[in-house]
């Protein structure tokens, strides 16, 4: 997901001839920072056009580079994710986001070769990672850091599109006092909320292969009873 080792990753796939980089709708090629992911077709506002898959992991059982390139699902859980997601930049002017925690979900409508970017905020609540930004946008907040420490109407924004991953805004809506269901306080409760995560995306590790998206849109569907 973040740049210094993507651009490492896109030499070693050209050389591979790796062609699971590529989908029907996207695409490994240049980006505004290195290598990025594009659109091979237009993608409309709500459309689904990827998902997030790879292993689990836990921080102690990263190495750096997995560690940098990790995306957050729990509060110490991870995906080392595939393509696309391993590839996709941050901006702070995103045109997609990861909705039900794996889905790639369009914003906006997205051009024919344009690139697809994602609020790398939305996806990270742990306390010892920030990074600066280097979108260039109008809105750039110059440091990529938690959540939490967003501008409270842009967390609104991004929970309101639902783009932030599940395990930030049930707590960021327990710690608000709105929203959280007694269902969740009870599960949270019961199992503790790292245990919940871990279940809940445990599939992951059982699904390596390319029709892995299949498997988790029929999960997605059908979401996992935490309790069971
Ligand atoms: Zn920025």
């Amino acid at each position: 997901m973040y740049l210094n080792t993507s651009r490492m990753v896109i030499a070693r796939l050209t050389r591979m001839n790796d062609t699971t980089a590529q989908t029907d709708k996207l695409y490994l090629a240049p980006g505004h920072l290195g290598c990025g992911v594009r659109a091979r077709k237009s993608i409309a506002k709500g459309e689904v056009c990827g998902y997030l898959s790879g292993k689990l992991i836990r921080v102690q059982e990263s190495t750096s580079t997995e560690g940098s390139n990790s995306v957050q699902v729990g509060p110490d859980l991870y995906v080392l994710p595939k393509f696309p997601v391993l590839y996709i930049n941050h901006s702070c002017s995103p045109n997609a986001g990861l909705s039900h925690d794996l889905s790639l979900v369009a914003i906006r409508d997205i051009h024919l070769d344009e690139e697809i970017v994602i609020d790398y905020s939305t996806t990270m609540f742990e306390k010892h990672f920030t990074m600066d930004c280097l979108c260039k946008e109008p809105v750039c907040r110059q440091v990529i850091e938690d959540f939490d420490l967003l501008p409270e109407a842009l967390q609104q924004h991004y929970i309101d599109l639902g783009i932030v991953q599940s395990f930030i805004s049930e707590q960021y809506d327990t710690r608000n006092n709105h929203a959280a269901s007694g269902l969740v306080k009870a599960i949270n409760a019961e199992l503790g909320i790292e245990s919940k995560y871990r279940k809940k995306f445990s599939f992951l590790n059982r699904e390596t292969t390319p029709a892995g998206d299949v498997h988790i849109r029929s999960q997605i569907d059908s979401p996992v009873n935490p309790l069971r």
